[in-house]
């Protein structure tokens, strides 16, 4: 079956990848978020934001005919980038995307989300809002404050939409010592998710260019310590796992379960992108 709009996630097929079977759909093209350590870079003029032509006809012909119910919206762009409050693009999607049986799981970086609650607690829908810092990250120029994040995830919550805290990158040096912190602050939440930061060439370059005091450490962190794994460069698998440890220990702690991504360790059951809370 060939679609338009809505793609198959990782046609790849990555072995790291433990994804349930699931499409993916884009808003946008592009993302106005400008996030230094962004992995979907790949897609050229990348921050530059644009609309795409004719999505609303393009998304329905593409829901009749789809395979699987499971679509995740978005995984290469934010579908709530700040223009979506003038554009109502993304809300527009919804209303159709209303009309079929799907099962919806949102990531967004953005509190714009929450606009939406309406709609979205009549659909069979998760969200998940990507939180990386409890003061505003350096390497996230154009995001929505974290405090607007959690505000958001918590109105999501208490509509009775399952709420996933996406705690994802942990950057060396960065934020791997707030991750306490953020998970406490929003320790309602249904499910975690995390992951280490990954990096390739460019996204290196933005970050020490905005951090050049990382310079060195990353190049014997990842360059010289870590592995290559297909495209990125991965930290040691044994600094992965002591940073992945605080995760577990304090969303143990809160009885929330967690999922990995891309990390090739087991997670605690669930689902490793939150999508077990509308998979029933
Ligand atoms: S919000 Fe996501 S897609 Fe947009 S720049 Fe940041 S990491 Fe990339």
């Amino acid at each position: 079956m060939t679609y338009d709009v809505i793609r198959p996630f990782d046609p790849w097929k990555s072995e790291l990848c433990t994804c349930p079977d699931k499409f993916s759909f884009n808003p946008y093209t592009g993302c106005s978020h400008g996030c230094l350590y962004c992995y979907a870079t790949y897609i050229p003029r990348f921050y530059w934001l644009r609309e795409k032509k004719n999505l609303l006809r393009r998304l329905e012909k593409d829901l009749k005919k789809l395979e699987s119910p499971l679509i995740s919206m978005s995984n290469s762009s934010d579908p709530y980038p700040s223009v979506e409050k003038q554009y109502g693009i993304t809300r527009k999607c919804l209303e159709i995307m209303k009309g079929y049986r799907i099962k919806l799981l949102i990531v967004t970086k953005s509190d714009i989300v929450a606009r939406d609650l309406n709609l979205l607690s009549e659909m069979q829908c998760a969200v998940s809002i990507s939180i990386t810092s409890i003061q505003k990250n350096p390497l996230e120029p154009s995001a929505p404050e974290p405090e607007r994040r959690v505000g958001a995830l918590r109105k999501i919550y208490d509509a009775g939409i399952p709420a996933i805290l996406r705690l994802d990158p942990i950057i060396p040096y960065v934020n791997e010592n707030s991750i306490e912190d953020i998970i406490e602050s929003c320790s309602f939440v249904d499910h975690i998710v995390t992951s280490t930061l990954k990096l390739r060439k460019d996204s290196f370059n933005r970050v020490i260019r905005r951090l050049p005091e990382l310079e060195g450490r990353y190049k014997k962190l990842y360059f010289e310590c870590g592995e290559k794994i297909h495209n990125s460069w991965y930290l040691p698998a044994e600094s992965r796992e002591s940073i992945l440890k605080k995760v577990v220990e304090k969303c143990r702690e809160f009885g929330i379960s967690y999922g990995f991504c891309r990390e090739g360790f087991e997670f605690n059951g669930g689902s490793c992108d939150g999508s077990h809370l509308i998979i029933k």
